[in-house]
C-alpha cells in the first residue's frame, strides 16, 4: 500500500509537483507511485515494489531500463564534452556523425536532420520549416496542415493543434488552419456493411474533398503516425497509405510521417512506413532514437525539402529556429548507440521474435466477453473493452473501466495504459517469453476482477 502520512514520498510528491494527464482525485486516493530505480523491463518504487512495465515508459525505453550500452555511451561523452548547441556554424562530431546514421537507416538516398529535444517540437519544428518555405517560396497562403482525429503528435501550441484529441478544446486549441480528417479505424469508424477496401477508398476520397474545398494551394502537408499511437494503437486499414499518398502526391503536397512511436522497430521494421510500404516526404523521429535515455527529437527531411529548405535559407534568410539543447553531443552519442543497438544487436529481430507472442497472448484476452478488439502492429497492441460486444457498445463513462482495468493491474505489479477505454500495451524489445507471460497473466486476472465488479 501507498505509504499516504505527511512525511511520505507520495504526500511529497503532490506537496510541489504538478502531474500532466493525471487524474488528481484519483491519484489522491490512490497515490503516487514513486520510482527510484528499473531492472530491464522492471521499475521499482520507493517502497521496493517491482512492477513490469509493459508500455516502456512512454513507449520509448525500448532496451529496458538499465542498458549497460547507452549508460557507457553517455558517460564516455559527458567525460569529453558533455554539451554544446547547433546554432552559428558549429555543431559537435557526435551531431555530424548522428545525421549521417539517420540518413543512412532512412528510406531517403539523401536528406537533412533537425534535432530537438521532444516529438512535440520536432512537429512544431517542421511546421515552421514548411511555413517558412512557403514564404520563401512566394506561397504564403500554403499554411493548413491536415491531419486525423484521434492522430497524437504532442502538447505544444502547434502540435497540439495537430493533435486530433477533444480535451485541446481546453486550451482554446487548435489554431485556424489545422484540419482533422476521419481516424482510419475501420473497426469503429467503418460504416455497416463497409467492406475495409471501401473504408479506405472513402477516407481517400475525403480527403479528395477537403484538399477541393480548402484549396490545395493553401495547404502545407498532411502529417500522420503510420500506427496511431497514444490515440489508441490503431493500425490503418489496407491500402490506407497508397490511396492517401496518391491524392497527395496529385496535389504536390508533402506526406509526413510522425513516427515517433513507430520509429525505431516498435511495428518490426525501423520504419512503420516501411511496414505499410510508403516513402514519406520526411520523418518525425524521438523516443526509441534515444531507447529514452536522453530527451531528443528529429525531423528528418527527404530530398525534395532538404534541398528547398537549403535554397530557401541561402537565397532568402537564415532559418530562425533552433533549441539551446538542438544537437546535444550526449543524446546524439546516446542515440548512435540505441541505433547500433537496435538494429545491430537484435532488438529488431527480438521485436519480431516476439510479435507472434504478443499477437496471440492478445487474441486470447480478445475472447472475454468484454473485450470487442484487439489490434497490434509488432509490439504495440491495445485491448477494447465493450459493454456489449455484438453493438460494439462502450461502458458508461463514468465507470472509467480501461482506469479500473489499469489500477488493478498496478496493484497487481504490471504498468498498462488506459487510453479511452482501451488498454494500451507496448513491452520493451528486451522483453522474454517468460515476461510475455507475467504480463499476459496479470492482465487476464485484471479484466477478470474489474469486468466481475462492474458486469
Ligand atoms: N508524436 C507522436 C506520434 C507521439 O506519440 C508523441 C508522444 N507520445 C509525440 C509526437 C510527442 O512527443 P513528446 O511527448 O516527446 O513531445
Amino acid at each position: 500500500m501507498t505509504d499516504h502520512t505527511p512525511n511520505s514520498w507520495d504526500a511529497r510528491a503532490d506537496a510541489h509537483s504538478f502531474y500532466g494527464f493525471t487524474d488528481l482525485p484519483t491519484i489522491h486516493e490512490r497515490g503516487t507511485v514513486v520510482l527510484t530505480h528499473g531492472d530491464g523491463p522492471y521499475i521499482f518504487d520507493v517502497e521496493g515494489k517491482k512492477y513490469l512495465d509493459a508500455n516502456s515508459g512512454l513507449w520509448n525505453m525500448v532496451a529496458g531500463f538499465n542498458h549497460p550500452g547507452l549508460t557507457e555511451a553517455a558517460k564516455a561523452q559527458y567525460d569529453k564534452f558533455p554539451g554544446y548547441h547547433a546554432f552559428f556554424g558549429r555543431m559537435t562530431d557526435q551531431t555530424v556523425m548522428l545525421s549521417e546514421k539517420l540518413i543512412e537507416v532512412s528510406p531517403f538516398q539523401t536528406g537533412k536532420v533537425f534535432y530537438t529535444n521532444s516529438g512535440s517540437e520536432a512537429n512544431d519544428t517542421l511546421v515552421k520549416m514548411l511555413w517558412f518555405l512557403a514564404r520563401a517560396e512566394g506561397k504564403p497562403e500554403r499554411r493548413k496542415i491536415l491531419t486525423r482525429m484521434n492522430g497524437y503528435h504532442g502538447v505544444t501550441a502547434v502540435s497540439a493543434s495537430m493533435t486530433g484529441k477533444p480535451y485541446n478544446a481546453l486550451f482554446g486549441l487548435p489554431f485556424d488552419g489545422f484540419i482533422h480528417l476521419t481516424c482510419p479505424h475501420f473497426w469503429r469508424e467503418g460504416m455497416a456493411g463497409e467492406s475495409e477496401a471501401q473504408f479506405t477508398s472513402r477516407l481517400a476520397h475525403e480527403l479528395e474533398d477537403v484538399i477541393r474545398r480548402e484549396g490545395a494551394e493553401t495547404i502545407a502537408g498532411f502529417v500522420a503516425e503510420p500506427v496511431i499511437g497514444a490515440g489508441g494503437v490503431i493500425p490503418p486499414p489496407a491500402g490506407y497509405f497508397q490511396a492517401i499518398q496518391a491524392v497527395l502526391a496529385k496535389h504536390n503536397i508533402p506526406l509526413i510521417a510522425d513516427e515517433v512511436i513507430c520509429g525505431f522497430g516498435r511495428t518490426g521494421n525501423v520504419w512503420g512506413a516501411q511496414t505499410y510500404d510508403f516513402v514519406p516526404d520526411a520523418i518525425i523521429s524521438s523516443k526509441a532514437l534515444t531507447a529514452g535515455y536522453f530527451p531528443m527529437g528529429a525531423v528528418i527531411l527527404g530530398p525534395d525539402l532538404a534541398d528547398r529548405l537549403q535554397v530557401a535559407s541561402e537565397m532568402v534568410e537564415e532559418f530562425p529556429h533552433g533549441f539551446t539543447a538542438s544537437g546535444h553531443p550526449v543524446g546524439c552519442a546516446i542515440a548512435l548507440k540505441s541505433i547500433d543497438i537496435i538494429l545491430n544487436d537484435g532488438l529488431l529481430d527480438a521485436v519480431r521474435d516476439l510479435t507472434p507472442r504478443f499477437e496471440s497472448g492478445l487474441a486470447e484476452l480478445a475472447q472475454h466477453p468484454h473485450i470487442g478488439e484487439a489490434r497490434s502492429k509488432g509490439l504495440m497492441g491495445a485491448l477494447e473493452a465493450v459493454a456489449d460486444k455484438p453493438t460494439k457498445a462502450p461502458f458508461a463513462a463514468d465507470l472509467s473501466v480501461s482506469e479500473r482495468i489499469a489500477n488493478a493491474c498496478t496493484d497487481n505489479g504490471l504498468i498498462c495504459r488506459p487510453l479511452g477505454q482501451a488498454i494500451v500495451l507496448c513491452p520493451p524489445f528486451i522483453m522474454t517469453d517468460a515476461q510475455m507471460d507475467e504480463m499476459f497473466d496479470k492482465l487476464h486476472t485484471a479484466l477478470g476482477q474489474v469486468f466481475a465488479d462492474i458486469t
